[in-house]
């Protein structure tokens, strides 16, 4: 929920993906159909108990899926390389022939390119100018303790998720600050209807990524050392006062976590696409390269769907959902920018068959009374 309406087929067919990967890879990725709720409560910006319950949506843990993935892939034929930065592509008649990596060049038909919030960048060498900047995101991670939901849970001010281990990991929500980058004042044009649209959920700061932007070249030679072996992970300082002000927010509708340890907190990069919706398509003018980027902060949850939809593009099979709304364009002219406004609609076809959705009216602290669905 609260995703562009053309991204539910691809969150749905992920969802039955992550289902079946414990079944497929013979490894847990923490995956459980657990529920999410989108909450208003009093102070937020929405209705003060309205709130709508997807009962068949899920979770899963990142630090498990991850590993779980790269192992069942490694025994499936595919080599892992770790700490290998790529350079760039070479091409025979104008189509992609070869990968240059930091240890040698592989030679291949084709390639995809998933490099999260570094694509933008890698895609500069290329000569091709793909729309995305990079917006920090930070999250905090509690010690285990009871008296929490125990679904995910979204409102208006912060997102908390149950972990397995019995703790929570909550971000803030609805007051994010974006940073004023050189990258997103060269994409002003582009980047200025989403802005606008979200006023009221961005405080658009200056720091320093300003100055690493700068410095940053946007072309090199791919011979040698470039700038994916100087700046190999994208771990930026947590936003320490809006985790705070989260946290704060949680304590307040669920008091049983006050006193709580915080263990944890962490901040990372998201990779923004204009209208917030991923690119999945074969790159302009560079037969053999499909991009497959721009998750704008939902990637975790539509990577199964998108790696196997990026994986069909790249040999030509038929694709798990029409791949029209991810294609690569200057302007989308889909409704893929349209995202989910209060209470919201779900069109029919967006709703898996059997599942509970409901429209729920609430009393805090999740004392839920169902409305029976009007979605
Ligand atoms: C704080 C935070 C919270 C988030 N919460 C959620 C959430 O709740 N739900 C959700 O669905 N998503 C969430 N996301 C977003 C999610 O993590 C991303 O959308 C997702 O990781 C994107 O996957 P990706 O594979 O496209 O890119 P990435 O996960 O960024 O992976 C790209 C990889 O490519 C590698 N790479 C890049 N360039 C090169 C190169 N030249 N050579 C070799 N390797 C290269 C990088 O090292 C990296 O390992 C969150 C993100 C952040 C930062």
């Amino acid at each position: 929920m609260g995703r562009a309406v053309a991204e539910y087929p691809l969150g749905i067919e992920s969802l039955m993906l992550w289902q079946d990967l414990k079944t497929r890879t013979g490894r847990d990725t923490g995956f459980r159909r657990s529920g999410i709720v989108y909450a208003a409560f009093p102070g937020a910006r929405l209705a003060d108990t309205d709130g709508l319950m997807t009962a068949d949506d899920g979770r899963a843990e990142p630090s498990l899926a991850a590993s779980a993935l790269a192992e069942a892939a490694r025994d499936a034929g595919a080599v892992n390389l770790n700490n290998c930065a790529v350079r760039g592509l070479e091409t025979k008649a104008g189509r992609v022939s070869a990968v240059g990596t930091a240890q040698g060049v592989i030679r291949c038909d084709g390639a995809i390119l998933a490099a999260g919030a570094w694509s933008r960048l890698f895609c500069a060498n290329l000569g091709i100018d793909l729309p995305q900047v990079r917006v920090r995101s930070s999250v905090l991670r509690t010690a285990p303790a009871p008296g929490g939901p125990d679904m995910a849970l979204g409102n208006g001010r912060f997102g908390i998720r149950p972990r397995a281990d019995g703790g929570y990991t909550i971000t803030r929500r609805g007051r994010v600050p974006v940073q004023l980058t050189c990258d997103l004042l060269l994409q002003s044009s582009r980047f200025a209807r989403g802005l606008v649209r979200n006023r009221r959920e961005i405080a658009v700061t200056v720091d320093g990524s300003r100055m690493q932007d700068l410095r940053t070249p946007r072309r090199w030679q791919t011979d040698r050392p470039g700038p994916f072996e100087q700046d190999r992970v994208l771990d930026p300082d947590p936003q320490r006062r809006t985790l705070a002000r989260a946290w704060r927010d949680v304590v307040r509708v669920f008091p049983a976590l006050s006193g709580v340890p915080v263990v944890e907190s962490w901040g990372g990069i998201i990779d923004v696409a204009p209208d917030g919706v991923p690119v999945i398509d074969e790159a302009p003018g560079l037969p053999g390269l499909v991009i497959a980027t721009g998750f704008s902060g939902h990637g975790f949850g539509l990577g199964p769907g998108a790696g196997q939809m990026a994986a069909e593009i790249a040999t030509g099979a038929a694709t798990l959902i029409d791949p029209a709304p991810f294609r690569i364009a200057p302007v989308r002219t889909t409704q893929a920018g349209r995202t989910t406004s209060w209470p919201v609609h779900v069109p029919a076809n967006a709703v898996t068959p059997g599942a509970e959705n409901f429209l729920y009216r609430a009393t805090i602290p999740l004392n839920w009374t169902p409305v029976r669905s009007a979605v």
